[in-house]
């Protein structure tokens, strides 16, 4: 290396594994990356992603300065703007009538003074981020059975297990990095046994020693059965049960009798497969379940994890090296926008927000003027009352909702009716861009400093090792400086990210025994320049304890009000089907080397080369019945919208569904938005949209 050279360790802005990342910034310029083969997550892997994240970092669409309609203002005329269309808001029609829409792209430190300002200050819970569509589901499940959003296990479980049972999860694109190194595990380990439980034959099913290719929604039937087997054969664990939890009985009531005729006609699936899995699943004592998108994105997601949950529990399978139920996230920091309460149904610090003492605390702690008191509109509803007018003024961050949300046209509606809309923003090339009153720029990946948390509770930094373009600044500095101009300067007057994070940690111990999941209060002193050299580490660590035990449950010590473990009764319903209109079943996800709306991963062509252009999955005997040859351009339609793309023919999909990746905008190719076909159907409990159905009907473009 020369001495211009300058290697800086932070962490992978995309999925929810959270690589740590060497990235060397060289003397032209240039950007190589490189897997940290310190860092406790990747232990120096990368994905393809990861590793091409060096090409990604040109400015050629990155918005440089403020906008006001469209024409280049300053920064000072911009923010007073948006802090006075607030506050009018405010004054005019209450609290409620004012929403900040954020992401699971920004850091935890931007997320703690966004909900700061909306929940304690303007007094609103109205804050909700696209975490909604990724993780929601999981975590009503995880408050329903624990009484707190605790991930109970680690990574090292999958490769300290002897099955590993992944349910809607395709590991090997989405969390490619925790897919090599199960699938290390498994060549180390002969014994291991991999179980796929999926609608679609994805890239997983490489490693599978089962694949359970049932109908979609049906994972309710499976688990239910799943745990009425495990009652019948006495494979439940008595001591665990009678000393940590309460309910089996009613969940084994509600599961009924485990008859396999009956859960093979509602899943789909082979009897002979179905007693297989219970089988192994009853004879494996290290098992884990991991779960991802096709759990949360659907109608009856909470139910699906709680009906994962109940057989962890059944079996004392929880929190003990190589078992657990083990939630997957989508985003790089959906996690750490959870510790903040960045969904508008929790509090800061894992606080629940229908509980007043909770609320006690935090406003105690912020000596806030007021705190929230009851929910705020979550994502798919927020948009609706944007679009019925309740919604005066809207601030978006890092996310673009015309392209990700469901009914997406309908959500373009709504922020065109809207009296004025912020959007926070590191790219032109993003759909809701025109939409904005007012624009700022946002720091991006390699500008911005902070932490992140991965899917196993673990918080790493992410740090900058690239200046700010232009008059880029970061959100959590947006933000302080609106919350400023809007009469609040004491409390928002940070000087950095290690400051917010001083706040955070200092919060999430403030009256807290151990009587909170989320607690690191042992950072709340941490000084600048220890904040620059943290290293990953995994929560909870209370002050005075460290290091800390990195799992949960084991021995009971659940944050419900007994202190048990709780089942959740779960009754199976018939998902709905498909209309002579719309005959097939749409699946969305994600392809392999693409990232959201692609504005970073498209800018590399070893990126695009995996997939250049949107498409369809059918398969062929549906393609035949249609008149579809390979590569014909289909139309796939709903009764909110259309897309154009290519025909894939394939039997990764059984006939009569239909799977389209998320990634495509407007932007990059014409109708392809396939959000805007999706229903804006959601979870009752978790508010997730259901994204792995709607019905559509397919045609020959
Ligand atoms: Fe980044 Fe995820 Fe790939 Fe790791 S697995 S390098 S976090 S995209």
């Amino acid at each position: 290396m020369t001495e211009q050279e300058k290697t800086i360790r932070t962490t992978c802005p995309y999925c929810g594994v959270g690589c740590g990342v060497l990235a060397t910034r060289h003397p032209d310029g240039t950007v190589t990356v490189a897997g940290d083969p310190k860092h406790p997550s990747n232990f120096g892997r990368l994905c393809s992603k990861g590793s091409a994240l060096g090409e990604t970092l040109s400015l050629d669409d990155r918005l440089l300065y403020p906008e006001i309609d469209g024409e280049r203002a300053n920064w000072n005329d911009a923010l007073d703007l948006v802090a006075r269309n607030f506050q009018d808001a405010i004054r005019e029609h209450g609290p409620d009538s004012v929403a900040f829409y954020v992401s699971g792209q920004i850091l935890t430190e931007d997320y703690y003074v966004a909900n700061k300002l909306m929940k304690g200050f303007i007094g609103s819970a109205n804050i909700d981020t696209n975490s909604r569509l990724c993780m929601a589901s999981s975590v009503a499940g995880h408050r329903r059975a624990f009484g707190s959003d605790t991930v109970p296990g680690t990574y090292e479980d999958l490769e300290l297990a002897d099955l590993v049972v992944l349910v809607g999860s395709n590991l090997a694109w989405c969390h490619p990095v925790l897919f090599q190194r199960l699938e290390a595990a498994k060549a180390a380990n002969p014994a291991l046994r991999v179980v796929v439980v999926d609608p679609r034959k994805t890239a997983t099913c490489a490693i599978a020693d089962l694949h359970l290719q049932l109908k979609p929604d049906t994972d309710v039937a499976l688990f239910n059965g799943l745990l009425a087997f495990l009652a019948e054969a006495f494979v439940v664990n008595d001591s665990y049960v009678n000393r940590f939890t309460q309910g089996l009985e009613k969940a084994v009531e509600a599961a009924g009798p485990c008859e396999i005729g009956q859960i093979a006609e509602n899943t789909g699936l082979s009897r002979q497969d179905i007693a297989l899995f219970y089988k192994m699943f009853a004879r494996t004592e290290k098992t884990v379940t991991v779960y991802s998108q096709g759990v949360n994105q659907s109608v009856v997601g909470t139910d699906k994890v709680n009906s994962i949950v109940n057989t962890h529990l059944a079996t004392g399978r929880i929190g003990k090296p190589g078992m657990g139920p083990f939630s997957v996230t989508g985003q790089p920091n959906a996690m750490g926008g959870r510790e903040v309460g960045g969904l508008a149904n929790m509090l800061a610090g894992h606080m629940a927000l229908e509980n007043a003492e909770h609320r006690g605390i935090v406003q105690d702690f912020w000596q806030s003027p007021v705190v929230a008191d009851r929910p705020g509109l979550k994502a798919v509803e927020l948009f609706k009352a944007v679009r019925e007018g309740r919604i005066k003024a809207l601030w978006i961050m890092a996310t673009s909702p015309v392209d990700s949300l469901p009914d997406a046209d309908g959500v373009a509606e709504a922020l065109e009716t809207c009296p004025f809309v912020v959007v926070s923003e590191v790219t032109r090339a993003a759909d809701t861009v025109p939409y904005a009153n007012v624009l700022l720029p946002a720091a991006a990946w390699g500008e911005k400093d902070g932490t992140v948390t991965n899917s196993e509770r673990r918080i790493s930094r992410q740090r900058a090792f690239l200046e700010l373009p232009g008059e880029v600044r970061p959100d959590w500095w947006h933000l302080s400086e609106v919350a400023r101009r809007m009469g609040f300067a004491g409390a928002f007057s940070f000087e950095g990210p290690a400051a917010i994070f001083r706040e955070h940690a200092a919060l999430s111990g403030y009256r807290n025994e151990g009587s909170r999941d989320f607690d690191i209060g042992a950072y709340r002193d941490v000084t600048n320049a220890a904040f620059d050299a943290l290293e990953p580490f995994q929560w909870p660590q209370p002050a005075g304890m460290l290091p800390a035990d990195t799992r949960f449950f084991a021995g009971g010590g659940f944050f419900t009000e007994s202190g048990k473990g709780q089942f959740v009764p779960v009754v199976f319903k018939a998902p709905r089907q498909t209309e002579r209109r719309y005959p097939f079943s749409l699946n969305t996800g994600r392809i392999r080397d693409q990232w959201h709306t692609m504005t970073r991963t498209g800018k590399t062509p070893r990126l695009t080369a995996h997939f250049a252009e949107p498409f369809a999955e059918l398969n062929p005997i549906d393609a035949e019945k249609l008149g579809i040859d390979p590569a014909d351009l289909v139309t796939v339609k709903s009764s909110y919208g259309a897309v154009v793309v290519r025909a894939l023919l394939t039997d990764r999909v059984v006939p009569g569904e239909v799977f389209v990746p998320m990634h495509w905008t407007d932007q990059l190719a014409s109708k392809a938005r396939i959000d805007a076909v999706m229903a804006p159907e959601t979870d009752p409990h978790s508010g997730q949209p259901g994204s792995k159905f709607t019905p559509v009907a397919v045609a020959k473009a």
